[in-house]
């Protein structure tokens, strides 16, 4: 029996998992989620022996049940591989009492990789199984990270194109040059005159542009969407934790069914919604702790039980988590008002409507697993320098938010319960932040600069993906106007 998708909206979609990652977001607008969350029945003795392929073979099977284990077992391999600079793919290092989970080790040294690795393969598999002829378009507008993670990952990758628009001026100068060397016959990367917001805007305009996507049809072509809502990104997230656990039960630093906490730097809350699906999958998790940055919507939401975007928002030194309307929550909301598609119908519609929803008391006490609280940007800083004094060992800063909040956790509640930190990016990503967290000094030296200087600060080499961007020629020089994207694409997939 194929595991069913239906959308949290209507509810009148039910597709299997290959449909649901090819479609991304279903036909009414709502996510996708499973009808039942499958159990994680694997003995922990045997997760303990497994290495991450092991693991994401044994977790994966139990959300796509419509691939054949062959499939999945092809997809795995093609994404877990010499792209990571790390055999164990996602290893746990102890620094101060914690265990930081570094999600970190992919082509672009941060979490997204651990889901942009696969879900081409997924796709493209996808595709196949559902007798889809056309080449899929990725189609993307980037703020930065996203971006180059969604092209490392779709880089020669056949069957596949795709297509990145960025903010011209509006994304880190590292970040530019990550995504403007990119290499892959089948990539294609455009800076627009305009900010991240009309990208966002230029690019869905494009995905509800029914004469371009007939067009682009008798091309042999179809647009998909790499975006954080797509299953096919939310299921390789599951993994991690369940490979975490059974490495700490496999050395000994938890005994069998001992609970553990999780910590998430928290934007778009796949990253901890995935958490929550493990821990409703039988993983033994106690909290999973919600890390806001000063953009504390969601802090505001576990405490209130109220969700309101009409706020001020602000541009922090943890910007993959500058974000007010968290996606992801959806799939969330579904479950605490019982599967109810009109309930949360009605809050979705609230939202757009109102910018807020609020939640009933007997909802909310659904949330009791959850702990949400923030770390301003003074406690950001402090955090990484304080670590770094501590123990020698150097978090990037949506880490560093993470860590804080969970040293606020523990002064409150005094929970000694073993945890996990989920550590989202390399320091690398983010130097001229993290330097200066430790000394002001810093901020003097240039980009390249401080990569050395933190690379001699912190004892680690300097990552691939930041050395091979050193010197590596343009390969896109193509920047528009807004109102341009459209052509640019058109020109783009005649070639
Ligand atoms: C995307 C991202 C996050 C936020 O993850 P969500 O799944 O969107 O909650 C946190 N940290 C880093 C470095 C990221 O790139």
């Amino acid at each position: 029996m194929d595991l069913i998708y239906t959308s949290t909206r209507q509810g009148k979609e039910k597709v299997k998992a290959s449909e649901a990652i090819l479609k991304g977001l279903a036909s009414d607008g709502g996510l996708f989620v499973p009808e039942t969350i499958p159990t994680l029945d694997a003995d922990i003795d045997d997760l303990a022996k497994m290495d991450y392929k092991q693991t994401a073979f044994v977790v994966m099977r139990k959300f796509l049940t419509d691939f054949t284990d062959e499939e999945l077992q092809n997809c795995i391999d093609k994404a877990y591989d010499s792209k990571f600079d790390t055999e164990e793919i996602a290893p746990l290092v102890k620094a101060d009492g914690a265990y930081y989970l570094e999600l970190f080790h992919g082509a672009t040294i941060a979490f997204k990789d651990m889901a942009l690795s696969i879900l081409p393969h997924l796709l493209t598999t996808a595709a196949k199984k559902n007798n889809v002829k056309n080449d899929i378009v990725i189609l993307t507008a980037t703020s930065g990270d996203t971006g180059k993670a969604a092209l490392a990952g779709f880089a020669d990758v056949p069957g596949t194109k795709i297509i990145v628009f960025y903010p011209k001026g509006g994304v880190s100068p590292i970040q530019e040059k990550q995504m403007v060397t990119q290499k892959g016959d089948n990539t294609f990367v455009v800076g627009i005159n305009g900010n991240f917001d009309q990208a966002q805007s230029g690019v869905k305009a494009l995905f509800s542009d029914k004469e371009l996507a007939k067009e682009l049809d008798a091309k042999g072509y179809q647009f998909s969407s790499a975006n954080s809502i797509n299953i096919g990104r939310l299921v390789p997230q599951i993994v991690y934790y369940v490979y975490a656990y059974a490495k700490l039960y496999a050395e000994h630093k938890i005994a069998e069914n001992e609970m553990i906490n999780v910590v998430v730097p928290t934007g778009n809350f796949g990253n901890i919604l995935a958490a929550y699906y493990a821990k409703n999958m039988g993983l033994p998790i106690n909290k999973l702790i919600c890390a806001s940055n000063d953009n504390k919507v969601l802090y505001d939401f576990f405490e209130t039980g109220k969700y309101d975007k009409n706020r001020e928002f602000f541009l922090t030194t943890s910007p993959s988590m500058d974000i007010l309307i968290s996606s992801n929550l959806e799939r969330l909301i579904y479950r605490i008002v019982g599967e109810d598609n009109d309930k949360n119908q009605e809050l979705m519609n609230s939202l757009v409507n109102n910018g807020s929803y609020e939640i009933t008391p007997d909802v909310k006490a659904k949330l009791k697993d959850f702990y949400g609280n923030y770390a301003s940007e003074k406690e950001t800083a402090e955090k990484i320098n304080d670590l770094y004094k501590k123990t020698g060992y150097i978090i990037d800063t949506h880490t560093a938010v993470a860590a804080k909040v969970y040293d606020k956790y523990k002064a409150e509640t005094q929970d000694e319960t073993k945890t996990v930190i989920a550590s989202t990016a390399s320091p690398y990503k983010f130097t001229r932040s993290v330097l200066t967290s430790i000394d002001a000094k810093y901020d003097a030296l240039s980009d390249f600069g401080l990569c050395d200087e933190l690379s001699k600060l912190g004892n680690v080499k300097i990552p691939n993906a930041i050395e091979e961007i050193r010197n590596a020629e343009v390969r896109h020089n193509t920047v528009c106007e807004t109102n341009e994207m459209k052509n640019v694409v058109v020109s783009f997939l005649s070639k």
